[in-house]
């Protein structure tokens, strides 16, 4: 589908809150109906499946149609009226107390020189098919038509497709964080910049975590059903040419500069990466010597699917 027509279509379907009795109706829809599977499916990824059993309230907290110490005390109330698994509710609460007020602090804190950072040096433009959902790559595509419709994808994908990708691709950090302000409908600077450029692409050198988050295609394959029946790219083909390029891209990566990173063992970075990927690709690492630029070392993988 064009990208004109998805956004019509997405102007049909628009049913986000815009007043403050529609963001409690979604809040008490959320606890009702989705909170209760929150943690086992939080990390899942499904065609099809867009919302999963996340809460869809990001939009609504960064608007002020609710407060987070709202959306907190009504789970911990439903918490104490129902019998709720404790990795829902921790796993909802630890979200926003966890990470938007930690992002928040960050923010206010580092601004605005954390906006120059670019730890791991990563210059590459964005690809086309971040704009368009136009690639073979199933999850991406996927990811993006469903960003263009909906404004919408969950953290995981956020983190481990398009971030993952851009990470291992080496796309300047800016490029990634200007690229969620315009394509999520709850796109905000003082979320976005921390998650895009600490969390996801690495580029504060290990403020926001101690370890880039990547993975090879084996965590894309074992997290969804992206790789599932008859698709032209998947993460686990033999054939080069067939295979998601965040397999090889993985083996090329150097280790990050950042003080705290280089103290961590070489598992320790990344919880989502494979055992024989870890050492498969920390034997690419020395045989390639750290500290060269990584757009010379990991991203010939990734040009085969971008044509850059
Ligand atoms: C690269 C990247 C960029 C992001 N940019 C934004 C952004 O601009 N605006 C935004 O609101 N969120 C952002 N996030 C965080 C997160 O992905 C979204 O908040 C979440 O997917 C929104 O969907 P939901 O409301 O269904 O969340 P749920 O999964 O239901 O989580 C509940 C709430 O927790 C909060 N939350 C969860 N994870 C995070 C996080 N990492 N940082 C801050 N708050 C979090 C959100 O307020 C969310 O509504 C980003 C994440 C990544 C990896």
């Amino acid at each position: 589908m064009h990208a004109s027509s998805i956004t019509l279509d997405r102007c049909r379907t628009f049913d986000l809150p815009v007043s403050r009795a529609d963001a409690l109706a979604l809040l008490h829809d959320f606890i009702a109906h989705r909170l209760a599977d929150f943690g086992t499916h939080q990390d899942a990824m499904w065609l099809g499946e867009l919302f999963l059993s996340h809460s869809r309230l990001s939009a609504a907290l960064n608007v002020k149609l609710i407060s987070a110490r709202e959306v907190v005390d009504a789970v911990v109330d439903a918490a104490r009226d129902r019998d709720l698994p404790l990795n829902s509710v921790e796993g909802f609460i630890r979200q926003i107390v966890g990470w938007r007020e930690f992002v928040r602090g960050l923010y206010w804190r580092l601004m605005p020189g954390y906006a120059e950072r670019n730890a791991l040096d990563a210059h590459r433009p964005l690809p086309d098919l971040f704009w368009t959902g136009d690639t073979d790559m199933r999850c991406l595509h996927d990811c993006t038509t469903q960003l263009l419709r909906h404004g919408y994808a969950h953290h995981i994908q956020r983190l481990m497709v398009f971030g993952n990708f851009a990470l291992l691709a080496g796309i300047e950090p800016l490029a990634f964080h200007d690229w969620h302000m315009a394509m999520y409908v709850d796109a905000i600077d003082w979320v976005s910049l921390p998650n895009a450029f600490g969390m996801s692409q690495h580029a504060d050198g290990g403020v926001v975590g101690t370890k880039p988050y990547i993975a090879s295609g084996r965590y894309i394959a074992r997290m969804s059903n992206y790789c599932k029946g008859r698709v032209p790219i998947r993460a686990d083909a033999r054939d080069r040419r067939r295979r998601l390029p965040v397999h090889d891209a993985l083996l090329g990566f150097p280790r990050p500069a950042s003080r705290t990173a280089r103290r961590q063992p070489a598992h320790a970075l990344s919880a989502a990466e494979p055992r024989g990927e870890r050492s498969r690709r920390a034997s690419a690492d020395s045989a390639a010597g750290r500290g060269l630029p990584r757009a010379s070392r990991s991203t010939k993988a990734v040009s085969r699917v971008t044509g850059r």
